[in-house]
């Protein structure tokens, strides 16, 4: 059935037709692109939909013609447009123009057309067909983007677009140009390392980190301008895409002027903050910073495990001057105490003006009471100076309160009543002088600063005499040698026993120069003994481990015994087993070189400290000396007996000899043989004695000791 197919066909091609005539409205309608055609002969104009649309017409609802298509034009444009269609008449070229048109309503809307000529068969042109767009949108696109554009350029913000990897400027505006001092082709040829000479590649790594995660950041940076001078610069910095790469806007601002009020401003507030906190006189501290202070000495003491002072200084008689001079002279007074006391203390240590004449120190570091004493013993003698005010010669002496923490208190309240208790007992006292809190303080200070003093002089004076004592050979009952022991022939006191003064003179390190003294004298004596054909056999002195420290001891030593005469085997040092021990393996180092030299070595009150046996086998030693304590309850105390008993298979098993000290009974003598003791020293058989003295033992004794 061709009719039937025919018209199937038909049917198709239209729907074919309509459907591609839909595609095409749609098309138009997307971009509002309208389609018209002019027929050159009958002027027949014919528009699409959308350029029914494109003018605000409802569709077809008008005869459209070139004269309502050029009554929409602008007046300005409407010369130019009516050339440029004749020109594509005329030429018959494709070709766009673009002009600015009213809608129906008035609305000003930018149209873009195309235009092309048909020719007939006689090559005639019949018509021309075209495209009017509305690119109003398109257009104000790219306006505000100029207009955008020329925002960043002209912007007094410095902007910069810089490549992400190698940091080099993609742009900058004219702001930046301005700002910096170089043109924009120099600028485009550097990086930010040329205008940030503080930024680092670390820096610069860590903001990259940072900007992964944040997208953007601020930071302060300086800048230096071409002419060599800088300023502050925040930057803005924001992660875009530029030209289709990743890169990162900086905004930049010249904070100088910020920074300079945030810097004026902290000044001001240090200022103020310092006004707050020092005394404007004399520019110490006040009481509020003191008591800050205070409490920090306390935590920070806790912390350390440290103890401190604090010393309440009172000036004694400003109170007159300032009434009868009056404050001027007063104030003067004041600045020249505080200038004194900051000369008698660390820089560290904290001074305080309470008010009026009152003065704080803080004292750390202090390494024990004989420094503190020292201090305050030189403020004391510092004030006691006369202050020369104009024609006047003033004396204020002051009085001086210490409180100890954390001895005396633990809290800072209580440290500075107690203090100021103790300052008062100064007064009492008679003013100019210092006293602790704790009255046996004061006394055991005092009689540490005399007793430092008078040593001093002691040594100065040769004040020293040397006591000797025996030592026995239990077996032979013959004397093997003797032990120096010190005395002080102090000129009021008489004789003070070392008891009273070693144990100081330890601690100040005069024992050195007293050691000295009395290794000289024994040495020399010895030597005179030998030479007059008596055997007193091996000295033994007793030897301060901090000795060892000095540098050419055994050079001394050496000297000595050559300019004397004294043989090195007649000698025998006595270390305490606490000293050895307290580092034993700088010990056995030193003591192994004063072995090689010929010398021996006895451990001094030997089982009161902690040995061990490991060290015990490194010391290069000759002898123990059995203590006294243990020696002194036997044999009736079974703790006492089995010690001793302990100590002498201690040392029969390395070889050592044995001797006991303070001996004094003959039942002692007796249990310390049984078990084995090789020597023995004691009142048994003699209390330590003077040289002339020990001269008629030796002498009597040659045939052998009797006690
Ligand atoms: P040390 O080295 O343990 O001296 C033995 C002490 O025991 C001596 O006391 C001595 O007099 C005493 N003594 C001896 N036999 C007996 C006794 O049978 N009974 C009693 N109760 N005591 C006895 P001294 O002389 O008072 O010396 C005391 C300490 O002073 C010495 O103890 C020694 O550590 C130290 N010392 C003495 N002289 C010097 C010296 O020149 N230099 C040094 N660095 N320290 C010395
Ligand atoms: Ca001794
Ligand atoms: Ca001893």
């Amino acid at each position: 059935m061709p009719i039937n197919l025919q018209h199937d066909n038909l049917e198709i091609a239209l729907k074919k037709l309509k459907a591609k005539e839909n595609t095409f409205e749609l098309l138009e309608s997307i971009n509002k692109l309208g389609s018209w055609e002019v027929d050159l002969n009958t002027h027949l104009t014919i528009w699409s939909k959308q350029s029914y649309l494109n003018y605000g017409y409802e569709p077809f609802s008008i005869e459209p013609s070139l004269e309502l298509f050029l009554s929409h034009i602008v007046p300005e444009d409407l010369k130019k447009t009516k050339e440029a269609l004749n020109q594509i008449i005329t030429t018959g070229a494709v070709d766009t123009y673009q002009c600015k048109a009213r809608d129906k309503s008035g609305k000003i809307i930018d149209i873009l057309m195309h235009g092309q000529v048909i020719y007939d068969e006689e090559n005639k042109p019949c018509k021309v067909i075209g495209t009017t767009q509305d690119i109003t949108e398109l257009i104000n696109l790219k306006q505000q983007k100029s207009e955008l554009l020329q925002l960043i350029e002209y912007s007094s913000n410095e902007i910069y677009i810089v490549d992400i990897n190698n940091y080099n400027y993609l742009y900058v505006n004219e702001g930046a140009c301005k700002a910096l001092g170089y043109s924009k082709a120099e600028l485009l040829n550097m990086s930010i390392y040329d205008i940030n000479p503080d930024l680092s590649k670390e820096t610069v790594a860590n903001l990259r980190k940072k900007l992964i995660f944040t997208k953007h950041l601020i930071n302060r940076t300086i800048h230096r301008r071409k002419d060599g001078s800088s300023y502050y610069a925040q930057a803005y910095i924001h992660l875009i895409t530029y030209k289709n790469s990743d890169a990162y806007v900086i905004f930049d601002t010249d904070i100088s002027e910020t920074i300079e009020r945030e810097t004026l401003l902290e000044e001001k507030s240090e200022q103020l903050l310092h006004l707050a906190h020092h005394d404007h006189l004399t520019g110490l501290p006040n009481r509020t910073l003191f008591k800050d202070r205070l409490s920090q000495a306390i935590i920070a003491s806790k912390r350390h495990e440290k103890e401190f002072a604090l010393l309440f200084i009172d000036l004694d008689k400003f109170k007159t001057i300032n009434d009868s001079l009056g404050h001027n002279v007063g104030d003067k007074v004041l600045v020249e105490a505080s200038s004194r006391l900051k000369r008698c203390v660390r820089d560290e240590d904290t001074i305080a003006r309470l008010g009026g004449d009152e003065f704080t120190i803080i004292l750390q570091g202090v390494k024990n009471i004989h420094d503190i004493s020292n201090i305050s013993q030189k403020i004391v003698n510092e004030m006691r100076e006369p202050v020369i005010v104009k024609e006047h010669s003033l004396y204020i002496s002051a009085s001086i309160g210490i409180s100890l923490f954390p001895k005396d208190a633990s809290s800072s309240d209580e440290l500075i009543k107690y203090a100021d208790t103790a300052m008062y007992k100064a007064k009492e006292e008679g003013r100019d002088n210092y006293q602790y809190y704790a009255s046996q303080m004061t006394a055991y200070a005092f009689e540490k600063v005399v007793m430092d003093t008078s040593l001093r002089i002691a040594i100065k004076e040769e004040q020293f005499v040397v006591y000797y004592q025996p030592q026995i050979d239990v077996k032979t009952e013959k004397i093997i040698g003797m032990e120096a022991l010190v005395r002080w022939r102090h000129p009021t006191l008489g004789l003070v026993p070392p008891g009273k003064f070693i144990p100081l003179a330890e601690e100040s390190g005069l024992i050195i120069d007293i050691d000295k003294q009395v290794r000289r004298d024994a040495m020399k004596q010895f030597a005179l003994w030998y030479k007059e054909g008596l055997n007193p056999g091996k000295l033994s002195v007793n030897l301060a481990m901090k000795q060892l420290n000095e540098k050419d001891f055994l050079i001394q030593l050496s000297n000595i015994m050559e300019e004397l005469g004294f043989n090195s085997d007649w000698l025998e040092l006595e270390v305490t087993e606490g000293q050895v021990m307290n580092n034993p393996e700088l010990s056995i180092e030193k003591l192994k070189t004063i072995h090689a030299k010929g010398i021996d070595l006895a451990i001094d009150d030997f089982g009161t400290g902690y040995s061990s046996l490991s060290y015990l086998k490194k010391l290069p030693l000759t002898k123990l000396k059995i203590d006294q304590s243990f020696v002194r309850d036997i044999p009736q105390d079974e703790d006492d007996v089995a010690i001793t008993k302990a100590i002498i298979a201690l040392g029969k098993s390395l070889k050592l000899k044995l001797i006991a000290e303070g001996v004094e009974e003959e039942s002692q003598k007796q249990f310390l043989i049984e078990n084995g003791c090789d020597f023995i020293q004691g009142y048994l058989y003699s209390k330590p004695i003077e040289a002339d003295e020990m001269t008629q033992m030796l002498k009597a004794s040659e045939n052998g000791f009797h006690s």
